[in-house]
């Protein structure tokens, strides 16, 4: 593979840190944890939708796209950091928000990413929920294009082929790290949603014969769904990147038990592991996807899943901005 040949625009701050977590390691008694700093790429406070977007908006720039489209829950990441990075070269942005949750409070609609959306100058139409958004955007990518705009759609959290390369490169970026610090790596561990991450990272680590296992764990879908998922996407990453068959169906492994009550929607897990990694390690963990990537590492890590020992990384995806549209999950005395 030479990640070299495809089009990328720079718009993360990278690398991202690689950093060990004693304190966190301590109160959970092993393994030796450390976090890579995905929360950090930089773009309106960052998070892993930016890595995608250096390929994406590359591709829309080819294109010549006046406006780039996307979708997703009402308080998507993934629709701040690519209002985010449309801003910055100058193209329209026009966001479809799907209501996921049904939250009705103020901050959820209106703060957190909603609020930042808005900052970067992206318009933005509400969904109730079941539809298929993809077939929105694709309609409303339409409604642009009869309107004369070149317009640029981006799937829901930049998961195709093209946005899965951002962690091709993150793969890449993550083994040149290991091999620094001579840290031999055991197990790498995050939140898998639109497949995107997991597919890339997969693909990228086989590429290379890493032979460091990965595990996703599951904020929406159950098992066996995310795994098709994920392994579909990287089956057609491989192939892009000249590389096809080297992820084998095996190599692509979620844990979906840590999704509670739905997507978007945290459980009393879900807010311990905000609780456990804000006060011992000062990171911010985000109720929608890095905490309940972090509910599953802890307790992972309690049923012994990992040897005390083992080298566990953790791969901060970001989110900690949308903590605002959240403040109706926790008990902050006035
Ligand atoms: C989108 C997102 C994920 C999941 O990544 P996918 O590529 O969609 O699987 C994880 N964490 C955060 C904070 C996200 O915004």
């Amino acid at each position: 593979m030479n990640l070299a040949l495809f089009p990328r625009v720079r718009l993360a701050h990278l690398p991202t840190p690689l950093e060990p977590l004693p304190r966190l390691s301590e109160a959970l008694g092993g393994p030796e944890i450390w976090i890579k700093r995905d929360d950090c790429t930089g773009l309106s406070t960052g998070g892993n939708k930016t890595r995608k977007l250096e390929f994406l908006m590359a591709e829309a720039q080819r294109q010549d796209a006046e406006v780039v489209l996307t979708q997703g829950a009402t308080q998507s990441n993934h629709a701040r950091q690519t209002a985010a990075a449309a801003a910055r070269m100058g193209m329209g942005c026009h966001i479809l928000l799907e209501d996921r949750t049904g939250y009705a409070h103020d901050d959820y609609r209106r703060n957190g990413n909603v609020l930042l959306d808005h900052l970067h100058g992206a318009t933005m139409e509400h969904h109730g929920p079941g539809l298929d958004m993809n077939a929105e955007l694709e309609a409303a990518a339409e409604r642009e294009r009869a309107e004369g705009r070149r317009a640029y759609a981006i799937p829901g959290g930049g998961s195709n082929p093209t946005g899965a390369l951002g962690y091709v490169n993150c793969a890449l970026e993550m083994m040149g790290q290991f091999a620094a610090a001579g840290l031999a790596v055991d197990h790498i561990v995050h939140a898998t949603g639109s497949a995107g991450t997991q597919a890339g990272l997969v693909t990228g680590l086989k590429a290379m014969n890493a032979g460091i296992p990965l595990l996703g764990i599951g904020v929406r879908a159950p098992r066996a769904k995310q795994e098709a998922n994920v392994f579909a996407l990287a089956q057609a990453t491989a192939e892009r990147l000249g590389c096809p068959g080297v992820v084998a169906r095996a190599d692509v492994v979620a844990n979906c038990d840590y999704v509670g009550p739905g997507y978007g929607i945290p459980a009393e897990d879900t807010l311990e592991a905000i609780d456990l990694f804000a006060k011992t390690e000062a990171i911010l963990l985000d109720p929608v996807y890095s905490a309940k990537g972090a509910a599953g590492l802890i307790d992972l890590i309690r049923k012994g899943r990992f040897g005390k020992g083992d080298r566990v990384v953790f791969l901060h995806t970001g989110g900690a901005f949308g903590l605002a549209g959240y403040a109706h999950c926790f008990d902050v005395p006035g």
